[in-house]
């Protein structure tokens, strides 16, 4: 009995790892026709042209029960969750596909079309520009179906395995300044996490047919200046990878970046360099030893919900006489939201867990999360390998830890206004993020420390 259980502990992850299916698609989600680029304010006309093509990448995988998952990288700003859900409906519909089997991550490159829900008060945007930005995002729809079907098309038999890296252009960039207030800039003391996480899918013999990896930075290397799409230093790092491995896919998801940006920031040559430290960091794992991952895969999607701060009508009566636009835009739309008897009071908020065996954990977290929350659930979660993503399913608006609610700036409170959003969250964001990543993680088996 003994000598029988040995053996089968023995043989079982060499059969495991050959039961894996993976597929893998790609779509080119450049813009056609000039288009508002998302992420900075300061914009002040639709794009002139693509210097750097943007992409949708799919990654199906299938266990040997034939589980799957589809997990979605794109160069875009952020993915609004009411996108995500069209999306994921019509996956359901034509592959079976259930919510929580599907993950799709933004990459927040600044220079991705707007997608239609997402900063809505960012722009005043006249009636072509809006109309580019509702075709430009019933194509993202069409094309992300695409890309998915196309990869669960592709499953075959393959291997999975999972490594590190470090990659180290990434700075905490809140700072606090002489006048007491926390603005960005760069704080070396900050808390950061220069870890890459790397998925390499290999067919079964042996030739790479594409890795999944991810970082934690704002993809804001350019600034708003640059109308032209690009997808900033994960373009870059996608890039190069492809290059040094023709035939392969690279595909970047990034981790709680809402307080990391590059550093130093504002030439493309910077851009390309950290493209090609990251992509160097990913490929020097995929060369090296690492951890074949097994079934079985499993899945959870779970809706939270996050309160505001309580407001008032007068709060946005007052802000309608706001010198800054963005400010009134926003105190126009809340207001219609009160005469509607319908003021924003919480924003739905997604948590998502993907378990590989009982090996490594990929949680999805929506909105621009800060870092704390990375650190403080690779913390909680330790002893089996656990990766955090941000910008996934839906993008909200920023999601601040408590620390940094009660720091103030612009990530716990003025990125409200682009965001059409009523202004910073209650105290209760935090434990409200871990109530629903602690039911996620249950939901796939694992357990605090
Ligand atoms: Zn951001």
């Amino acid at each position: 009995m003994k000598i029988a259980i040995l053996l089968l502990t023995a043989f079982a992850p060499l059969v495991d790892a050959k039961s894996w299916k993976a597929g893998m698609a790609s779509v080119d989600i450049s813009p056609a026709e000039p288009i508002y680029l998302n992420g900075y304010g300061a914009r002040t006309h639709p794009s002139t042209g693509v210097k750097q093509r943007l992409w949708a990448k799919a990654l199906a995988l299938e266990d040997e029960k034939g589980k799957r998952v589809v997990i979605v990288t794109t160069d875009l700003l952020g993915m609004p969750g009411a996108v995500s859900d069209v999306i994921a409906a019509r996956l359901a519909k034509q592959s079976g596909l259930r919510r929580e089997q599907l993950m799709i991550n933004s990459s927040h490159t600044h220079a991705a079309p707007m997608v239609e829900g997402n900063l809505g008060t960012m722009f005043d945007l006249n009636a072509a520009e809006r109309l580019a930005i509702h075709n430009y995002t019933e194509r993202l729809k069409d094309q992300m179906v695409d890309v998915v079907t196309k990869a669960i098309a592709e499953l075959k038999p393959a291997h999975v395995a999972l490594g590190h890296g470090k990659a180290g252009f990434a700075i905490n960039r809140r700072v606090l300044a002489k006048t007491g207030a926390y603005v960005i800039g760069t704080n070396p003391q900050g808390p950061i996490d220069h870890d890459v996480p790397v998925l390499r899918i290999t067919s079964l013999d042996g030739k790479l047919l594409g890795a999944l990896f991810g970082y934690t930075c704002h993809n804001t290397t350019m600034g708003g200046d640059i109308y032209e799409a690009h997808g900033d230093y994960a373009g870059f790092a996608q890039q190069a990878f492809e290059k040094e491995h023709p035939g392969a896919m690279g595909m970047f998801f990034i981790q709680c970046a809402g307080d990391q940006n590059p550093n130093p920031r504002g030439k493309f040559e910077q851009a390309e360099q950290y493209g090609k430290e990251l992509a160097a960091a990913a490929s020097s794992v995929i060369a090296g030893k690492m951890q074949e991952l097994n079934g079985p895969l499993r899945a959870s999607l779970r809706m939270g919900e996050l309160n505001f701060k309580l407001h008032t009508r007068e709060t946005f009566e007052e802000e309608l006489k706001d010198k800054l636009p963005a400010k009134v835009r926003r105190a126009q739309y809340m207001l219609a939201l009160y005469d509607r008897r319908q003021p924003m009071r919480s924003t739905p908020y997604p948590v998502q867990a993907i378990r590989f065996g009982k090996q490594w954990t990929l949680v999805a977290l929506g909105g621009e999360v800060v870092i704390d929350y990375q650190i403080r659930i690779k913390k909680e979660f330790a002893g089996e390998d656990i990766t955090v993503a941000g910008y996934s399913n839906d993008v909200m608006c920023y999601i601040p830890s408590l620390r940094v609610l009660k720091e103030g700036g612009y990530e716990a409170d003025s990125s409200m206004i682009y965001y059409g959003k009523p202004g910073p969250f209650a105290e209760s964001v935090e434990e409200s993020v871990m109530a629903t990543v602690y039911k996620v993680l249950a939901d796939v088996g694992r357990k605090r420390k």
